[in-house]
């Protein structure tokens, strides 16, 4: 049996909330639970430090949160709210003495490797850049997992969010379905069984590449996770509020929200 502890560093869309320059109710907000920086998770399994994107606000997470070491990344797209911390991780490479292997499916690796070119050289000996190696997962391999880490299988699936592709994973009984506008039918029977679900929920405007609040209400109700926390929300979604409306056992999450699973 492996422990998983999952702590959710980022829950915002691509803005952050508060929103520059925004005086909404939100915005406004002394709670903090309505201060929320870019979305990206960071989940131990067993004794090893894994983290799911490396977002805009990735160096004040790790700081915020002692991030103790990274052993691999899981890259769901390449925006740069999910992606753009990436220099930062070169504290952790130099820290570590080792390249950080980083996951993703074809495209969004192919991206990364492009714009980043950079962080895919060998290493010199001042560690002034991240040290990255690239490898590909799958996509639409059903219920094969595509990665074991500490004897925890991770499922890869590909989800519509407007033009791209995004990685949604299962790691264990944990699900991490950020930035998509839509889940498959194939891909409902492997959500089966989920102790805590992270769901996108950008607002109650429908958006051509993220869920509605209404519709990620619709799937959490469908998928039925013991837990379903939703994220990647705009300013427009106010805890309180979001709550309140909540269907039985989803909640908004919040920036340091922990949850523990096993596998
Ligand atoms: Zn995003
Ligand atoms: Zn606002
Ligand atoms: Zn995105």
């Amino acid at each position: 049996m492996t422990q998983l502890t999952l702590t959710v560093l980022g829950c915002s869309s691509s803005s952050g909330t508060p929103l520059i320059g925004c005086d909404c109710p939100t915005c406004t907000s002394n709670d903090p639970k309505n201060r929320r920086t870019r979305c990206s998770a960071h989940i131990q399994i067993g004794e090893q430090h894994w983290q799911i994107d490396t977002g805009t606000d990735f160096y004040h997470q790790a700081l915020q949160h002692r991030l103790p070491r990274i052993d691999g990344i899981l890259y769901t797209h390449p925006h740069a709210d999910h992606l753009n911390g990436i220099d930062d991780l070169r504290a952790f490479c130099y820290k570590q003495q080792a390249a950080i292997p980083i996951y993703g499916h074809h495209d969004t690796l192919a991206n990364i490797c492009s714009r980043f070119d950079y962080a895919f050289l060998e290493q010199n000996r001042h560690w002034n850049r991240p040290v990255l190696r690239a490898h590909e997962l799958p996509l639409n391999q059903g219920q094969n997992s595509v990665l074991n880490i500490n004897n925890v299988p991770v499922w890869q699936f590909g989800v519509p969010h407007g033009s791209w592709i995004t990685s949604a994973f299962r790691i264990g009984n944990i699900a991490w379905f950020t930035d998509l506008n839509h889940i498959e039918e194939s891909i409902f029977p492997h959500l089966q069984g989920l102790d805590y679900l992270f769901l996108d929920c950008l607002m109650d405007t429908p958006y051509p590449s993220h869920l509605s609040t209404e519709q990620a209400f619709a799937y959490a109700k469908r998928i039925n996770a013991k837990q379903t926390y939703f994220i990647h929300m705009t300013h427009a979604q106010e805890y309180h509020t979001l709550k309140q409306r909540c269907p039985q056992n989803c909640a908004p999450a919040y920036d340091g929200l922990t949850v523990h699973s096993s596998y």
